[in-house]
Formats: structure tokens, sequence, C-alpha cells
């Protein structure tokens, strides 16, 4: 599959309007602020300004490896607006993590939250490593040294990481416990996606997924399709992929593709989601589940479904495979799952594309409900925080879907306006200091 990262190009390249394969995460994100910005009369300065992060913190991490040797890492946190709210976004630990792609990730964290209405804007950080390569107890140590790293910088009203790529529920529960020990006092709320014991939220783990699903329901409706009648494709058996395929398939509807990173499996009569481990249950077990036929991950992405839900990493579809998608719907489980180039063919292909800032915000809207609920020492049960993420999902999805029927622009380019109208308004309102 293709590579998350590439490289760096110039501002010539960023705002050019022919887009080049394969774009930096933060090259794509400005593309697509310059296009939905296009359509809106807002002030150019505002938009000018939001081509750039707040600030970047760079920072190293050096770790005791388990041999005896120091091993040095390079961490980021990357602020991109707050006119909403206290920054906010996961950390990823990949080794394709740079400066660039946490900005570009920072700021679809900003669209992310507007088009949602939380109050926050937007950030996001990580660590260039293979966590692959690390044992849990080098984990722990790189998670208490990154903290500390970034403790200056983070904290429950200013900026509140968040797991993403590579890291989960007890990456956050480190960086908590590093956090509190140095401020003197246990501050749930300076990380999200915690385990719930010590303050995390329920049903946190699989909003991104739980949130796919429901708009995936949604655009399938919109269609005029039968969820119970469509068949779904799925990249990734992360929690992003395999939440969204459980849930789907709990609604009638046809999981007939699942795949990991080693490739894919195949039921034309519907896979049973429920007994296939996902990537936390049993990492890479997609390919040893008895299914009657497996497929490459380029193949899944070709299957004629009604469907596609790219759910594994970023740039996997761009022109390459984009003329043979043959699915009917995409919505994007990852986060920039499809290059600029890619997004283009789709549109003239009359595709229907379902951007990530809207299908997979289940999570950041649920590290919502987690902050209120540290504020309030107070914990939600399971089924409230499934009942007003519904609420969230479905007020988000109508207003974006309203700007799509009037505007006759993108799906993408109708998240976008929404969230940036959000954004600028509020830029309008505050003004510039001093
Ligand atoms: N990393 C997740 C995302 O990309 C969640 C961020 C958060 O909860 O703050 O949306």
């Amino acid at each position: 599959m293709a590579s998350q990262s590439s490289p760096v190009m110039d501002e010539e390249t960023v705002t050019g309007s022919e887009p080049t394969e394969v774009e930096s995460a933060l090259e794509t994100a400005r593309r697509q602020l310059q296009h939905a910005a296009d359509h809106l009369d807002i002030d150019p300065n505002i938009v000018e300004r939001l081509k750039y992060p707040k600030k970047v913190h760079e920072v190293t991490v050096p770790i005791k490896r388990d041999d005896g040797n120091v091993e040095v890492f390079t961490g980021y946190r990357a602020r991109h607006d707050s006119v909403r709210g206290p920054y906010k976004g996961g950390l990823r630990y990949h080794p394709d993590v740079t400066r660039d792609e946490c900005v570009g990730l920072g700021m679809w964290m900003t669209w992310k939250c507007a088009v949602m209405n939380l109050p926050f804007g937007g950030a996001k950080g990580g660590v260039a490593v293979n966590p692959k390569e690390l044992s849990d107890d080098e984990k722990e140590r790189l998670t208490r040294r990154f903290a500390e790293e970034i403790r200056g910088v983070i904290g429950p009203t200013v900026d509140i990481p968040a797991p993403d790529m590579g890291t989960d529920p007890q990456t956050m529960a480190w960086l908590m416990d590093a956090y509190s020990m140095q401020e003197g006092e246990t501050v749930p709320g300076v990380v999200t996606g915690k385990p719930p014991v010590v303050g995390g939220s329920e049903g946190r783990d699989e909003a991104p997924g739980r949130s796919v699903a429901i708009i995936a329901r949604e655009a399938i409706e919109y269609y005029e399709k039968d969820v119970k009648e469509s068949t779904v494709a799925i990249q990734g058996y992360g929690s992003v992929g395999s939440n969204a395929a459980r849930l789907l398939d709990d609604w009638g509807a046809n999981v007939v593709a699942v795949s990991d990173v080693n490739g894919g499996i195949y039921d034309a009569n519907g896979l049973d989601t429920h007994t296939i481990p996902s990537h936390y249950e049993e990492p890479e077990a997609v390919m040893g589940y008895d299914a009657p036929e497996t497929v490459t991950n380029t193949e899944l992405l070709e299957l004629d479904v009604d469907v596609l839900i790219p759910a594994a990493i970023g740039n996997v579809l761009t022109a390459e495979n984009a003329n043979d998608v043959m699915a009917d719907i995409i919505v994007e489980g990852a986060n920039g799952p499809i290059t600029s180039a890619a997004d283009q063919i789709f549109t003239e292909r009359a595709i229907p594309v379902i951007p990530d800032i809207l299908a997979n915000a289940g999570g950041v809207t649920v590290s919502y409900f987690e902050w209120l609920q540290d504020i309030n020492r107070r914990a939600w049960s399971l089924e409230r925080v499934h009942n007003e993420l519904e609420e969230e999902m479905l007020t988000a999805w109508e207003v974006v879907k309203d700007e799509y029927d009037s505007r006759k622009v993108t799906w993408r380019d109708a998240a976008y306006i929404v969230a940036l109208s959000r954004i600028a308004e509020a830029h309008e309102a505050r003004g510039l200091w001093p």
C-alpha cells in the first residue's frame, strides 16, 4: 500500500491548481482549504492565516532501550487554530510522522471539530517511531518522556491529545499519569481516549468506527438504497474498520470484504464480522480467517460494491487506481485516504465521497464527551454516549447535506464550507490581537 509520507513540496506546488501525486497531508489540507474558501465570501486574510499552523513544537525523546542503549526519537505537537476552543487532536506513533504531516493533520482536526460544532480547535502530534519495534516497557518509557517534553504545551484547557495511529488507551493512561505526577494532582482532562477506569469514556474506543457506520448508513439512504441490501468493502480492520464493519453488519448490510495489512478476505454472501478478530483482539489475523476467497488490498479497493470504506492509512486511493474503483459511494474511515488527484477523478466520475472530517469525527466527538465527564467528575453510561453520538452525527450530517444539496458541490466541499464558515465567523467576531 502507498506510504503516508511524501517529499515536502514548495508553496507553488501546494497552491497550484494541478495536484501532484503523492501530496503530503499538509499540501492536501491546504488545497482543500483553498477549494472550500473559493465557494465562500470570507476575508482572504483569514484563509491565509489558516494555511499555517499557530505553532509547532519539536522535541527530542531519548529512551533507554531494553538492551541498555539510548535511542533518540523526534516528536512533534503542531497547533493549528484555537479560535473556537482549546487545541484538540491525536498523537500518532508511526515512522512516517513529520512536522508537515502533523501540521496537515492538525488542520483537519480544526475542520473536524468545527463541522461537529465542538468547542475545540485543531492540533496533531506524534513521534517518528515504529511502535511495532518497541517492547511495552519501551513504549511506556517513550510515552512518559514525550509527555514530559510536551508538558508545558498541553493541558486540559489548552491542548488535549488523544489516541491516533499507533497509540491507544494505555498510551493515554501513561501520558495522563506522567502529566499528573508532575502537576501534583490527577488531571484526567489532559488527554482523552483513556481507559474508563481512569476517567476515559465508555464507547470512546469504538466511536470513530461507529460514526463511520452511522454516516455510511445515512449516505446509503440518501442515495435511495436499502442498508439491508447494500454490499460493503472495508480496508483496514483496526478500531475504525472493525467497529464500522460490525455495526453495518448488525444493521443488515452485507459486508463482503475486509482486510488488514497482509491482505483481505471476501465472501459474496457477507462475512460474519463479529467472528473476525480485529487488530486489537488479535493483530493481523484477518488472513487466518476461514473465508471462501481472499483478495489483495488493491483488489479490495476495486470491488463492485455499494459502499467502499478505506479505513487503514492515508493516500490509498490515488490517480493510479481511482479509475478502477467500482463502488457507488466512498466513505472515508481513515484520515486522508484519497489524494487530491483521485478526489478529482471521483468528482468527474460522479462517485460521491463522504469525507473523513465528517465520517470519522465520532472519535473526537466522544473525546469531547469524555472531556466533559472529566471536568464534571461524572461518568456517562454507554447508552448515553451512543445516543448523544448518534444525535451529534445526525445533526452534522443534516447541516452538511443542506450545503451539498443547495450548492451542488462535492460532499467534501460541503463539509469544509460548514467548518470554514464557523471558523471564519469566530475569527471575525474575535478580531486580530492586539
Ligand atoms: N485521532 C482522532 C482523529 O483523528 C481523534 C482525535 C481526538 O479525539 O482528539 O479524529
